[in-house]
């Protein structure tokens, strides 16, 4: 039978959807980007907007595949708990992904329809374990499910539950078999990363620790870390350890103190600044990205001047940039003085023109500069990779895709570099 997985949302999301396709494949099941016999829909609900392209999936879906298996699971659904649809064969939230292929093979028995939701996030980490990840040079692990931190915006916390963390020789069992199948680069995800460990009395920087020293692992990436965790273990970690990758992403969220508190962050402005200061007398040329919402409520003109010149300030190599959008369910979506659509509009442009300018300003340093690149495609002799910083290159000649090597950076062509490889390595690669 032909199973087909559709993945919404964030790297969490991509790695449940990764190991939910494992179980499927070793058991024998054909995986297909086309028509199948059992679709598995792994929802999102971080937005309204995702919520509606959950549902359009699903019932784009139902119409075209009538009698299909239809699996319809995670965020959206836990958000929205009295889901139903006749059409979907189980539902499920964001507990029980890992049982995916036991009730479907229950259906498959019975043709019982089913659902499965918890009143509570009371609950254990959800074990899963990947050894690959069809279609990507790097891996993502996740470690670290569920947020407390309740930021007035997010309807996380509520489809997500608790914190809670993977165990840790579960974490090096998985990373060391990635890296025995060629992963040279692995990226740390989870809902609230560096919260890893609160749970069961270890720490984010220990685990740093003890993945550090997997022989055969270039590179570790943190998908992202809220800035309150970066504490002097952390600090000294990042200090030490070479192979964490000079590339953090810090959601800002707003610059303005004000919104802030409003948004019920956990840090006020100059608390960030500090701490960019800090990490880049530890690694000067480290890429700090960042997520910044547009628009939240109560948000004036003046306050996001403030935002716009603090960005400014913290140089961030490149701003996400999010319009505010209600999500049902949260305390902002309760607040007054909700920003007009057309203003909303007309910040996230004067964003996205800084976030440009920084970016270019960012990349421009490395001209002249040697780099390494991890190769991740090749086609028509162009290959493309990115560097540890996670800055995309664009180089001549068909290089071999998971390979790292030395290039030197010649030119910037938009958001991109251009370089080619360095004369000391083509020697090698000639041998
Ligand atoms: S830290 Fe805030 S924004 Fe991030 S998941 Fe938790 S509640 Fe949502």
């Amino acid at each position: 039978m032909k199973v087909r997985v559709i993945n919404l949302g964030c790297k969490v999301n991509s790695y449940e959807s990764e190991y939910v396709i494992s179980l499927f494949k070793n058991r024998g099941y054909e995986i297909t980007d086309s028509l199948a016999d059992i679709y598995i829909v792994n929802t999102c609900s971080v937005t309204n907007q995702s919520d509606a392209k959950s549902r359009k999936v699903i019932n784009h879906i139902i119409r075209e595949n009538k009698d299909a298996i239809i699996v319809v699971m995670g965020c959206m659904i836990e958000a929205h708990k009295d889901y139903d649809n006749p059409d979907v064969s189980i539902i499920i939230g964001n507990k029980d992904k890992s049982r995916v292929l036991e009730l479907v093979e229950d259906y498959l028995k019975n043709h019982e329809r089913k659902k499965l939701l918890y009143k509570d996030f009371d609950m254990e980490f959800e074990d899963m374990f990947i050894s690959n990840m069809e279609s990507h040079t790097r891996a993502f692990v996740k470690i670290q499910d569920g947020c407390e931190n309740f930021c007035a915006y997010c309807i996380i916390p509520y489809t997500r539950g608790k914190c809670r963390s993977k165990d840790k020789d579960v974490i090096l069992k998985e990373i060391n078999t990635l890296v025995k199948n060629n992963y040279k680069e692995i990226v740390l995800t989870g809902i609230h990363t560096g919260h890893y460990g609160s749970d069961i009395e270890t720490t984010f920087p220990e685990l740093l620790k003890e993945i550090c020293k997997i022989k055969g692992l270039e590179r570790l990436r943190i998908s992202s870390i809220e800035i309150t965790e970066l504490n002097d273990d952390f600090l000294d970690v990042l200090t030490r350890e070479k192979k964490i990758v000079s590339h953090l992403h810090i959601p800002l969220q707003a610059g303005c103190d004000k919104i802030l508190k409003d948004m019920n962050r956990k840090y006020l402005t100059p608390y960030f600044r500090d701490k960019l200061k800090v990490i880049r007398e530890i690694r000067p040329d480290i890429s700090i990205t960042t997520d910044i919402i547009v628009g939240f409520p109560g948000e004036t003109e003046e306050d996001f001047k403030d935002t716009l010149e603090f960005a400014r300030e913290m140089e961030f190599a490149k701003i996400h940039v999010f319009p505010y959008s209600v999500r049902e369910g949260t305390k902002a979506a309760t607040m007054p003085n909700q920003v007009p659509e057309y203003i909303k509009k007309e910040r996230v442009k004067r964003l996205i023109e800084l976030s440009n300018e920084l970016e270019i300003k960012y990349l421009e340093k490395f001209l002249n500069k040697e780099v390494e690149v991890l190769i991740e495609t090749n086609k028509d002799n162009t290959s493309i990779g990115h560097t540890p910083n996670y800055l995309k290159v664009i180089i001549d000649g068909n290089l071999e895709p998971n390979t790292i090597v030395k290039v030197k950076i010649t030119d910037r062509i938009d958001n991109s570099l251009k370089g080619s490889v360095c004369e000391c390595e083509k020697q090698e690669m000639t041998i």
